[in-house]
């Protein structure tokens, strides 16, 4: 199998693809947020390799199941996500700097203790920084693993190895993969307005 590697434009701000740079973005208007990105591709002699068909079926043919869900100890937040954390669920935790995001992960992963590791991987704050927060919040938990890492491919061989029942990623705009070669860190500066006030955890 040859591996290729294709060229595509992706905006910054909504996710946008597109086969060649834009100023503009045609979704979201936004302006000068196209950045490169090489995605390698799998294929064999020159054709993509297609995967098994998946085949739709009757939505009434499926017996409906509710997810279960482990409480954060928190009414409001197990409200908010709608009763508790799903296993294998990805949440996406935005707000203003400042306004406690870092400090509420930090209770969340000490109530959930006795449920497993909590990794928590950091690409601004160092460990000193987050245990004097944590010693702030008189939380003493030896379930909690602390990584400073920006590195995807470094993260996902932790997660591989510790198999943590939470990973917190504080925050998601400071990592980078090397499959794409248009790393958080570059394309940073060209955030606009009131984006570069969030971060996202
Ligand atoms: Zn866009």
């Amino acid at each position: 199998m040859a591996k290729t590697t294709k060229t595509v434009f992706v905006c910054n701000e909504c996710g946008c693809e597109s086969a060649k740079w834009m100023g503009k973005c045609p979704a979201c208007n936004s302006w000068n947020t196209f950045v490169e990105q090489k995605i390698d591709k799998i294929t064999e002699n020159g054709v993509k390799k297609l995967k098994t068909r998946n085949e739709p079926k009757l939505l009434n043919s499926y017996k409906g199941q509710d997810v279960s869900r482990t409480s954060t100890g928190f009414g409001e937040l197990d409200r908010v996500l709608g009763g508790g954390l799903v296993k294998g669920s990805l949440i996406l935790l935005g707000g203003e700097p400042g306004i406690g995001k870092s400090t509420l992960i930090l209770e969340l992963c000490d109530k959930i203790k006795g449920e497993g590791k909590v990794l928590y991987v950091s690409g601004e704050e160092s460990a000193e920084q987050i245990k004097l927060r944590a010693d702030r919040l008189k939380i003493h938990n030896d379930d909690i693993l602390f990584l400073g890492e920006t590195d995807i491919g470094v993260i996902n061989e932790q997660i591989e190895e510790i198999t943590p029942k939470l990973v917190i990623i504080d925050s998601i705009q400071t990592m980078y993969s090397d499959e794409l070669s248009s790393a958080a860190r570059k394309c940073k500066p060209s955030k606009r307005n009131n984006s570069s006030d969030y971060e996202n955890m």
